[in-house]
């Protein structure tokens, strides 16, 4: 009856650590040879490689276009310098510290604020806009709260914190429940959200006393999971969703919209119908930010807009998601509308 003989350290810490840092060992696991990658691999200094193994598992074996492959394996492709694109698109960085108020929000847009509670993330996406981020600089104080706390009283506007990153379930279930707890005091607030891959990448994340957090608190809980592809819709996802579903959290996702990844109709339909299937409905398709090594991802405007009236023909409008894109300085997400669409 020693506690001892209960582990402590829950398996999606165990999955994290275990994650592929190292370009060659993530090749070989899915039966690439390394010597063909090697000018791709060396782009790994410009952002660290690292993918956690059940991810891994819902890749094609041999198959060195897989769609999840292509987004985490780095490529030589990163090292081009195209114009337009760079190292801050949002112009939030300088460093994006200096946006963050002494509350440790980012509070840019009227109702919502947002903070940054982990830097760092389980899986490092290589389109990602932060990738020349100061990862390691930027985390949430637990000393912070109490000015979060007066901050979130003062501007009544603010009905809905956002807990984002980084990836916020990198943080402890312990200190996110106190930061719940904490939050549910200020009486404006209305909703929480939880921006998040990690389900994504290692579905153990979503443990019992997460879920326990999410479904007791007082404020209307919503998780905004991030897939791209309909491979990464798996059945540990789903089953790893259901406790939350089952205890009242709205599921969405948002995505990216990436050359080679989805850019073509039939993934983005599969994604949405395999979202559905596992109660997520699509929220945000996002074009991507101009960020200095993901230009060989990105879609013209034109296509974007084309792929996304072809999906309105294919699908419901609920699992359509909002082709948005962000533009620094703006009240909300811009929506993309296609010619002939009036823009509110
Ligand atoms: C995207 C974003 C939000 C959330 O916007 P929604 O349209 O409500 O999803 C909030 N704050 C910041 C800084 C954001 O970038
Ligand atoms: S999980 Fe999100 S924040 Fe983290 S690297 Fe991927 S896209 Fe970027």
């Amino acid at each position: 009856m020693t506690q001892a003989t209960v582990s402590t350290r829950p398996d999606w810490r165990l999955e994290l650590q275990r994650a592929y840092k190292d370009p060659v060992d993530l090749l070989v696991a899915v039966g690439l040879d390394p010597a063909h990658f090697t000018e791709d691999s060396a782009a790994r200094t410009l952002f660290p490689m690292r993918v956690p193994r059940p991810f891994v598992q819902l890749m094609e074996h041999g198959n060195r276009y897989d769609p999840l492959l292509q987004q985490v394996l780095p490529a030589k492709a990163e090292f081009d310098t195209p114009a337009g694109y760079s190292d801050d698109p949002l112009v939030e960085q300088t460093p994006e510290v200096t946006a963050i108020n002494s509350a440790g929000l980012l509070h840019k847009y009227r109702s919502r604020a947002l903070i940054i509670l982990k830097g760092g993330c389980a899986v490092n996406c290589r389109y990602c806009f932060r990738r020349h981020f100061p990862y390691d600089e930027v985390h949430f104080e637990q000393n912070q709260l109490q000015q979060t706390i007066d901050y979130l009283r003062q501007h009544k506007d603010i009905n809905e914190v956002i807990l984002s990153g980084g990836d916020p379930l990198m943080a402890s279930d312990r200190q996110l429940a106190s930061i719940v707890s904490a939050l549910s005091q200020v009486e404006t607030l209305k909703r929480l959200r939880i921006h998040s891959r990690l389900p994504v990448v290692i579905p153990s994340r979503i443990t019992k006393q997460l879920t326990h957090t999410l479904a007791t608190s007082r404020l209307k809980p919503a998780l905004v999971i991030h897939a791209n592809h309909g491979n990464e819709i798996s059945e540990s996802l789903g089953a790893a969703l259901k406790p939350l579903r089952d205890a009242g959290v709205h599921l969405f996702n948002q995505s990216v919209l990436l050359k080679g990844i989805n850019s073509n109709v039939t993934d983005l339909v599969q994604l949405s119908e395999r979202l559905y299937d596992i109660d997520v409905l699509p929220y945000y398709l996002h074009q991507l930010d101009k960020v200095l090594g993901a230009a060989h991802f990105d879609l013209p405007q034109a296509q974007a807009k084309s792929l996304w009236q072809q999906m309105n023909a294919m699908l419901p409008g609920f699992l359509v998601p909002k082709l948005v894109q962000e533009i620094a300085g703006e009240p909300s997400k811009t929506p993309i509308m296609p010619e002939g669409l009036v823009t509110p």
